[in-house]
């Protein structure tokens, strides 16, 4: 189908977007929703589902995280198969991040236009040209998915993401948090249909998995962070985690300016810092450009490349997760040079959204017509993670027209909007001092994926658990981080 006449298939207009059932019957009764909201605003505190304010900060605080009081519906089949699908996708994305032709040709366009990619793909050649150091990858993924409800309730991938994949820790104390509130609201018989979630341990396995691939019992997991940590308690339980699990390993924290500043590698291109051997390196900052604040920070990060830590991820897993790899492998053919069983690459072109790239070539050009045509169909994305970045409703058509004529424009990717089915229940935000309103919500969620090997062999592939984030509905994204978004658990309907 070429891709005018997809554009051709308009998805259903909002209005007809069917509501999910309330899984208890809302409003709840004044008294007892006040009562219910004190409770799991100090639950969730005493419990870590929390952060750091970005208003009232203080090292010294935490404040909860914003929650949905009661969890949302989702669809059981959908659930079952974001998590089947998860091994296939770890596969996927480790031998796309193994395979340099395929990284070389998705990103040669973006490169040239979007200089963060840019210095990414300098350092992955730098590497590749050097020989590469470590061999052994860690992969600490999460796909992110809405259900679509223009596509008959089916899940839709959002994205993947191959670095600073978070809420593994908080999202894990979140199913626990839910149990304890249909508890409370007297539901004891509904806990069968909130899916257990150990992401926490199975994240924690993977890098010390890792770690005892390096073989060294004095080096340490370092988590390389951003300059200030609001969402703290993501990253401690995961450090707290690795303590009790392997109660040899040290787990230590640095900026990309503390590896500047005092990183250095030893004769065997250990990675050094502060008296310490880093045997593995996870990520948790240097993705997006506000990471870097000068020279210096990059050569950290090529410092880090060139050493023998493990890192989670390593340059090339970077460069895989970007939108740009993401649209390359949607296009026809893409999947099967990876996948060699066809019942694999059929169940990853089920979850795949329309992708469009922006490159100058007659596909490119149609894209950017169809983005003109009918901008609120959807969503356009440049190479940045994190939130924040893409262009959503008519804004997609004047930001398209301004750079249609521009190179610019390659930096960019068009994917088909999805438009997921909403939600009625209550938003739990601090600060807000009345009782929560009802409010209609969308949710997205993530399911994470731990891999390990080398360009030959993957020696370890487990899908370890999910969190789902949850926005009001008229919000065009949800970043519990970033603001607008709420943590939340999947309640499994039939
Ligand atoms: P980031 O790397 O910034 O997280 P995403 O691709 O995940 O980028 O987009 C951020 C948010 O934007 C998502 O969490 C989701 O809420 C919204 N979003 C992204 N793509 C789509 C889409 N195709 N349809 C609807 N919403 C989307
Ligand atoms: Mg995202």
């Amino acid at each position: 189908m070429s891709v005018s006449q997809l554009a051709a298939k308009k998805p259903k207009m909002a209005e007809e977007i069917k509501h999910l059932p309330m899984i208890v019957p809302l409003p709840l009764p004044e008294e007892q929703l006040k009562e219910i909201v004190e409770k799991s605003k100090d639950w969730a505190l005493m419990h870590g589902a929390a952060m750091r304010s970005k208003t009232q900060f203080s090292e010294d605080a935490l404040f909860f995280a914003p929650f949905v009081l009661i969890p949302s519906a989702f669809p059981r089949k959908e659930f079952a198969k974001a998590l089947e699908i998860q091994l296939i996708l770890n596969e996927l994305m480790h031998k796309v991040a193994h395979d340099r032709r395929f990284l070389t040709e998705s990103l040669k366009e973006t490169i040239k236009v979007d200089e963060f990619t840019g210095n990414l793909f300098r350092i992955y050649e730098t590497v590749l040209g050097e020989g590469l150091t470590q061999r052994t990858t860690l992969g600490l993924l999460r796909s992110d998915y809405m259900v679509n409800a223009s596509s008959t309730d089916k899940i839709k991938q959002v994205e993947i993401n191959t670095i600073a994949s978070s809420f593994g820790g908080i999202g894990t104390n979140i199913t626990v948090f839910h149990r304890y509130i249909l508890q409370e609201l007297g539901h004891s018989d509904m806990l069968k249909n909130l899916p257990e979630n150990n992401a926490l341990e199975g994240l924690c396995s993977g890098m010390i998995e890792a770690w005892k691939i390096y073989g060294k019992p004095e080096a340490v997991i370092m988590f390389l962070i951003e300059d200030i940590t609001y969402n703290i308690c993501d990253q401690r339980f995961h450090e707290f985690k690795i303590r009790e699990m392997c109660p040899q390993v040290r787990v230590i924290r640095r900026t990309l300016t503390d590896m500047a500043e005092r990183a250095s590698l030893g004769p065997k291109k250990q990675l050094l810092i502060d008296e310490c051997e880093v045997g593995v390196i996870y990520f948790r900052a240097g993705y997006e450009p506000g990471h870097y604040h000068s020279q210096k920070e990059w050569d950290a990060r090529l410092l880090m490349e060139r050493s023998l830590a493990i890192k989670s991820p390593s340059i090339h897993y970077h460069l895989a997760g970007t939108k740009k790899v993401q649209q390359t492998l949607a296009k026809p053919g893409a999947l099967d040079q990876f996948l060699n069983d066809p019942s694999k690459v059929e169940k990853v072109k089920q979850i795949f959204a329309g992708l469009y790239s922006l490159d100058f070539d007659e596909l490119g050009e149609q894209a950017i017509q169809m983005a003109i045509d009918d901008p609120e169909r959807f969503v356009l994305k440049p190479q940045r993670e994190g939130g924040g970045n893409n262009v959503y409703g008519l804004e997609v058509r004047d930001a398209v027209k301004k750079m249609k004529d521009s190179e610019e424009r390659t930096a960019w990717i068009l994917m088909e909007r999805i438009h997921p089915p909403l939600s009625t229940g209550y938003m739990v935000r601090p600060g807000g001092s009345k009782a929560p309103q009802l409010v209609d919500m969308v949710s997205e969620l993530g399911i994470f994926g731990v891999v390990i090997g080398d360009a030959e062999k993957i020696t370890y592939n487990k899908q370890v658990g999910h969190m789902l984030r949850t926005k009001v509905a008229t919000a065009n994204e949800g970043g519990v981080a970033a603001g607008l978004g709420a943590l939340d658990s999947p309640y499994l309907i039939d």
